[in-house]
């Protein structure tokens, strides 16, 4: 998209598009904006857009081709969620992909409901240059970037392709970082040098990731005591990657891969921490902050699994909006609830709201490690940018669009104020990425990424669901129109 921002900004000098084509523009009128520092504009302004860009704020009138009353409605910059994964529909088994239609169902919607729900910027964590291109052809859909994603051979989570040889020729193989520490599981003739940093930063900026993805993770479930990076691998990613203006996400979800952060000066955390080593986290959390590392909470992540057993789950409008009725009708049947199986086979012998009263016991303790370390983290000041981790396995629980809205109410529950949230769901994610000249905040000249909201969401956070149009690209959208039912 950055193409045609920079052909509509040509187009802006004359208002003509280079191949002589009118600009369309629109005007809103009187409307309360917010801005970065997620203050209240103090007076109501007109907003005039031509084609993709604000091109005037201010108390101006003028003609324009759609007129658009603000009055008594909040303006605020489009939404951007920097931890998805837009490939697949979640839920669906690899082995019923046989079931084309609800494949089909979901993909059509997908970028509808990140619409409906305000996302009109994605950042895919773990992708590829041809995906995304094919992602952001569509027109209804939020701009997508990504970040390659690089893991050590026998690690999260390319071991679960399945042995050595199988991981060297899976998809992921290309960008794996070679670990010394492993020398011996690798063939004679392996190209050691391509599997350096240096070359495949370079090869991954070459392609358009705008950012790199590794891992610290020693496994869970059936895959533990996996191996992880050293720290000279990662402190030499981080270089090779900051020498091309990259930011370097880590997974990390426990004390000892946020301790691995502190010591390699990673840019993102992308998890909170919600397995602890019984330690004080105080200490940590200090270091984290002073080096300035941000962190995404990725509450829906744990949330989203107890919700599976949530009985009333599908009973509210927001899920309705969402999902496609032949998912939901899917989701709800014997074969759709197989994940539940995987993750408590005992416990669905119970009465249904038995089920969600024990697993609520369950995870009792891992809430209370997350809620200890959001305290922590917000008593801090460390940098929090607003990430969901859409979704972060096959639970339909955590629909696009629908868990990013999910993500916004417990980050709000679990303490995060109002204006801390609205900065880490715009300008702090645009910061981060180093497109905060062009989204994240409403200023001339900016791509015009906006929302138009009923109510204030540095009031109430339900303000988000609030949400009358959306514009993507200066286009504007009613929401109602992206609605799966
Ligand atoms: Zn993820």
């Amino acid at each position: 998209m950055f193409t045609t921002y920079t052909l509509r900004l040509i187009g802006l000098l004359g208002l003509y598009f280079t191949n002589g084509s009118q600009a369309e523009t629109t005007l809103i009128k009187n409307v309360t904006i917010i801005n970065e520092y997620a203050e209240l504009l103090e007076q109501p302004k007109n907003i005039l857009i031509i084609d993709e860009i604000i091109s005037k704020i201010g108390n101006f009138d003028t003609q324009a081709d759609h007129i658009i009353d603000g009055q008594g409605k909040y303006l605020i910059p489009g939404l951007i969620d920097s931890h998805v994964h837009l490939k697949g529909v979640p839920g669906l088994r690899v082995d019923s992909v046989k079931d084309q239609e609800l494949q089909r169902d979901g993909a059509k919607q997908i970028p509808r409901s990140y619409l409906y729900f305000g996302f009109t910027t994605v950042l895919d964590l773990a992708s590829y240059s041809s995906f995304v291109s094919q992602w952001n052809a569509q027109v209804y859909a939020p701009e997508a970037l990504y970040c390659t994603a690089m893991s050590i051979l026998n690690g999260y989570p390319i071991v679960y392709s399945g042995e050595a040889a199988s991981q060297l020729s899976s998809p992921m193989a290309s960008y794996l970082l070679y670990d010394k520490n492993q020398s011996d599981e690798y063939p004679a003739d392996y190209p050691v040098k391509e599997h350096l940093p240096e070359h495949l930063v370079k090869k991954a900026k070459k392609e358009g990731a705008i950012c790199i993805k590794t891992f610290y993770e020693k496994g869970f479930g059936v895959k533990k005591n996996l191996p992880v990076p050293d720290l000279d691998l990662i402190r030499e990613l981080k270089l090779y990657a900051s020498q091309e203006n990259m930011p370097l996400f880590l997974h990390a979800n426990s004390t000892d891969a946020y301790q691995f952060a502190s010591q390699t000066n990673v840019s993102v955390l992308a998890h909170g921490l919600w397995h602890s080593n019984g330690n004080d986290i105080k200490p940590l959390i200090k270091d984290i902050a002073h080096q300035d590392i941000s962190v995404q909470l990725t509450l829906t992540v744990v949330e989203g699994e107890l919700d599976l057993f949530d009985h009333s789950f599908f009973s509210s409008e927001e899920a309705h909006s969402a999902i496609p009725s032949s998912l939901i009708n899917w989701y709800k049947s014997e074969s759709g609830q197989w994940f539940k199986k995987i993750l408590s086979s005992n416990v669905l012998n119970l009465q249904n709201n038995k089920q969600h009263e024990t697993m609520k016991k369950k995870y009792d303790h891992v809430f209370q490690t997350l809620r200890k370390g959001v305290h922590s983290l917000l008593e801090n000041n460390v940098n929090l940018v607003f990430g969901s981790d859409t979704p972060s396995g096959p639970i339909y629980t955590q629909f696009p669009g629908l868990n990013g809205f999910r993500e916004i109410q417990a980050w709000a529950r679990t303490g995060v104020d109002l204006k801390t949230l609205f900065k880490s769901l715009t300008i702090r994610n645009a910061e981060l990425l180093g497109v905060q000249n062009r989204i994240g905040a409403i200023r001339e000249g900016m791509q015009a990424d906006l929302l138009l909201l009923n109510e204030n969401p540095l009031v109430d956070v339900q303000a988000y669901n609030s949400i009358q149009t959306v514009f993507i690209d200066g286009l504007a959208i009613d929401r109602e129109s992206l609605a799966a039912k």
